[in-house]
């Protein structure tokens, strides 16, 4: 089939290519990301391959349709960037990866709590200096902390067995509980215990309109003073506004994330020349306890493979007529 890759980086070309010699599709690549603006580039091809900060708002899709695209092919687990009623309209299918090694995501939330608590990003640079000052790397012990999970789905059962791991009492919040986490010794609380009694809080759901700044400045105030939240899910399940406000007066203790709400005008690019026009994220890299990756919690050999795999496989089964395993069922 012949379809259209957008937002290609090296490494989605090199994974692609790579397992595609088993597939034959015709792939045409571009780096530029979807919008209502780049949309007609899919002329001439049957489908479209897209990544998170791919924006298909109803728009975009309306031009997809009227260039002949019938399926979206989304290289992600997270659908929050389609207008899922306007494809359902135009009878656009959509798939997608619904699990490429959750483990990869969790054990990235790993890193960001254990460089946040531990200032290993920060002993890094000053004994390379020839500083080996100890001064302000004073971290605490995990094994014994409380750790409250928001999202107990494939990668936050990896990350709350990896707690366990540590000695961590994990506590956890979802709107369905998982039976064999509960016989781990996870133990399931609402959303205000959660918040009130963790000393870590990680972000693991999907968002959507119920989760959408779900951690907000009443959120935020339940909270333990000097907690840490960590966000490798999606940007806007936290209020920016509002995590600055208490990183300000020192209510949030720590903040770790690999999302960002804005994070389509900057994340995946250099900006290092630029002057970076978001005011926000300027703000949060001043903080000194705010520790920001640019959504690669999913960068691991084995979640490229598994992304390129399944993706290829979904392209074929629309190709051939066949149930479409990983459709977003609209
Ligand atoms: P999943 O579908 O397996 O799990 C999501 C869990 O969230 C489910 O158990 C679901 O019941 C729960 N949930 C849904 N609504 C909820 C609500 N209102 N409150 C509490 N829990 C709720 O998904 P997953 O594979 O574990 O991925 C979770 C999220 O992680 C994805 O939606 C995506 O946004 C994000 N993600 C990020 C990266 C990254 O690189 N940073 C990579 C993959 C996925």
């Amino acid at each position: 089939m012949k379809f259209v890759v957008f937002s290609t980086k090296a490494y989605d070309k090199e994974y692609f290519e790579k397992f595609n010699q088993d597939y034959k599709h015709e792939i045409t690549w571009f780096e530029t990301a979807l919008n209502a603006d780049t949309a007609y580039l899919c002329r001439g091809h049957n489908a479209i391959c897209v990544f998170v900060n791919d924006k298909m708002d109803r728009k975009t899709v309306e031009i997809l349709y009227e260039n002949g695209i019938r399926l979206i092919a989304l290289r992600c687990a997270g659908f929050n960037n389609v207008d899922t009623e306007a494809a359902r309209q135009y009878d656009i299918k959509i798939v997608r990866v619904p699990a490429y090694s959750p483990e990869a995501v969790a054990e990235h939330t790993v890193a960001l709590i254990l460089t946040l608590n531990r200032k290993t990003h920060k002993a890094y640079n000053r004994v390379r200096e020839g500083n080996f000052s100890l001064k302000n790397l004073i971290g605490f012990n995990l094994y014994g902390k409380t750790v409250g999970v928001i999202g107990t789905g494939q990668i936050g059962a990896a990350f709350a067995g990896i707690m366990l791991g540590f000695g961590c009492r994990v506590f956890a919040y979802d709107v369905r509980e998982n039976e064999r986490l509960k016989s781990r010794g996870v133990e399931y609380q609402d959303f205000c215990t959660l918040l009130s009694e963790s000393d870590i809080i990680s972000l693991h759901c999907p968002l959507n309109a119920e989760t959408h700044h779900m951690i907000n400045s009443e959120a935020l105030r339940m909270m333990k003073n000097g907690a840490m939240l960590i966000n490798t899910g999606r940007g806007a399940l936290i209020r920016t506004k509002d995590v600055i406000k208490a990183l300000k007066s020192g209510k949030l203790g720590y903040l770790g994330i690999d999302v960002y709400e804005q994070e389509e005008h900057l994340f995946f690019n250099d900006w290092s020349s630029s002057i970076i026009l978001d005011d926000d994220i300027s703000r949060l890299l001043t903080f000194p306890n705010v520790l920001i990756t640019s959504h690669q919690a999913f960068l691991t050999h084995e979640a490229l493979e598994q992304i390129a795999v399944t993706t290829l496989e979904n392209i074929s089964d629309f190709e051939n007529n066949l149930p479409l395993r990983n459709e977003v069922i609209l």
